[in-house]
């Protein structure tokens, strides 16, 4: 897998490691403020709410709802050709945040997917370093 890999692959700033180091060990993490007792997306050195520096890392429960999607019939960059046509999603977690990600194991076409859906985290294996977290239709189905 890793030697046909041809994407883009992302490389951790800082802010987002303890992000990448949880998604490789298959765990979604998500920064969250004690002071405002609120997770927060994206990964920054402090709260967006409150300004706070005291921010910390807490595992998230990896499920959450889609907000929006978009079947992607285009590769808009080289490496995506494979996979067409493909989902693109916002998805809001159950902690709060909305993440922009992919929706695996459901078909890309309007019927088998729907906005509200819920949904629960699943990881790809990029290569050693790199987990990619993506989201699959929920056991269970309705919440
Ligand atoms: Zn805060």
């Amino acid at each position: 897998m890793t030697s046909q890999y041809r994407r883009p692959i992302p490389s951790p700033s800082p802010e987002a490691r303890p992000f990448w180091e949880g998604a490789r060990e298959h765990r979604l993490a998500l920064p969250y403020c004690p002071a405002c007792a609120q997770f927060f997306w994206f990964p920054r050195p402090f709260c967006p709410r409150c300004f706070s520096w005291e921010v910390e890392w807490r595992p998230a429960s990896g499920r959450g709802r889609v907000y929006s999607f978009a079947i992607q019939y285009r590769a808009q960059m080289p490496g995506f050709e494979d996979e067409l046509p493909y989902l693109t999603a916002l998805v809001d977690l159950d902690e709060g945040p909305r993440l922009m990600t992919n929706l695996v194991e459901v078909e890309p076409d309007p019927v088998s997917v729907r906005c509200d859906m819920p949904v629960e985290v699943v990881f790809a294996d990029i290569n050693d370093e790199i987990s990619l977290p993506k989201f699959r239709p929920a056991a269970g189905g309705a919440r």
